[in-house]
């Protein structure tokens, strides 16, 4: 069986969701030890428990160790089951993230799958729904597998309660992906997103948009939503031609707007600085898809620690070797 140590490299919760993905996909099993150690509430949260789940669910698995705050699981996956299914985190805790859990193996093979998933839709830490339409799924797509999302109502900290839908056609082989280039720019928004709170806030963030990145009132849009309690993100998009990148601001209690705008504003400046296509969220995220198609490759600004984790773990499950080179148009990471 094989054994992963969770407190390696990053230590979060991806370390799990690789290896509950890649049980899926491989049909091997594993043991998980010192599940999130590098995270200051450690063990599964109500999130990882659900990940847990929907992966047994999905895959028919037989699980030992899987109850809240649990820091050693055993995953011995069965067949797995395309199909219609609803995961409900229960709290605020991310629902994208669970998604990223059975996504993998549900992208191949030959029958579709519906599923409907309850909880976070914009969490900090987490992808938010937008970076999955928007950036993620598209590139994802381009793959082979049809996957459609809808949300139905937004989930924010700490009331959560947010649903949203996803349609997958999956495809036998995947093809691989090559992003070496952004290609021309397409395009450019700014949405801040509001839930029970003042539009307000959402106007001091698109001013500070304005001002410190110059881009045109046409680009920047207030979107009031749905929610159970008040909630607040702003998502910056670039659509370019191989790529789109969303970089997102999460409204806290007690954060001033502003600096939530300035703190993203940085991120896109920082972006739009290093000339690569792929961004820091993308670059750890892409690394299942291409170990899935076998092989691919991307030009990213500098390796996270998440990447850098995310490619021990893949390995333990699959007989490839991602390689990284530093050149001067940023990091090149490929296989194959
Ligand atoms: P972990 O911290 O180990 O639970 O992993 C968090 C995952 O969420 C990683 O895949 C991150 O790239 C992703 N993530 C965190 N923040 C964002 C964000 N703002 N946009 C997109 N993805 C994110």
């Amino acid at each position: 069986m094989i054994t992963i140590d969770g407190s390696f490299g990053e230590g979060g919760g991806q370390i799990l969701r690789t290896s509950l993905a890649l049980s899926l996909v491989t049909g091997q099993a594993f043991r998980i030890l010192n599940i999130r150690a590098g995270r200051s509430k450690p063990g599964l949260l109500r999130q990882h428990l659900t990940a847990v789940e929907a992966a047994a669910k999905v895959g028919d698995a037989a699980v030992d160790g899987a109850t809240l705050g649990s820091k050693e699981l055993v995953f011995k996956p069965g067949k797995v089951t395309p199909g219609d299914y609803r995961f409900a985190v229960g709290t605020a805790g991310s629902a994208t993230l669970v998604l990223q859990t059975v996504l993998p193996a549900l992208i191949i093979g030959k029958e579709a799958s519906r599923l409907t998933l309850e909880g976070g839709t914009h969490n900090p830490h987490a992808p938010p729904f937008d970076f999955l339409e928007r950036a993620f799924l598209p590139l994802l797509c381009k793959t082979g597998p049809q996957i459609n999302v809808k949300i139905e109502r937004h989930g924010f900290f700490p009331a959560g309660g947010g649903r949203f839908t996803v349609e997958i056609k999956p495809i036998e082989k995947l093809t691989p992906l090559r992003i070496d280039a952004r290609g021309e720019n397409k395009g450019r928004s700014a949405r801040a997103f509001i839930a029970n709170l003042s539009s307000g806030v959402a106007n001091r963030e698109l001013k500070v948009v304005s001002e410190k990145l110059g881009w045109p009132r046409e680009c920047l849009h207030v979107e009031e939503v749905e929610s159970n309690g008040p909630g607040n993100a702003i998502i910056l998009e670039l659509a370019l031609e191989h790529v789109t990148e969303v970089f997102t601001g999460f409204g806290e209690r007690g954060v001033l707007a502003e600096t939530v705008a300035e703190n993203v504003v940085q991120e896109v400046r920082e972006y739009l600085a290093s000339g690569v296509p792929v961004g820091e969220h993308l670059s750890d995220q892409l690394l299942i898809p291409m170990a899935l198609a076998g092989s691919g490759s991307f030009v990213t600004a500098k390796l996270s620690r998440h990447t850098r984790t995310n490619m021990v773990v893949i390995s333990k499950f699959m007989p490839i070797a991602f390689r990284t080179e530093q050149t001067e148009k940023g990091s090149i990471v490929s296989l194959g």
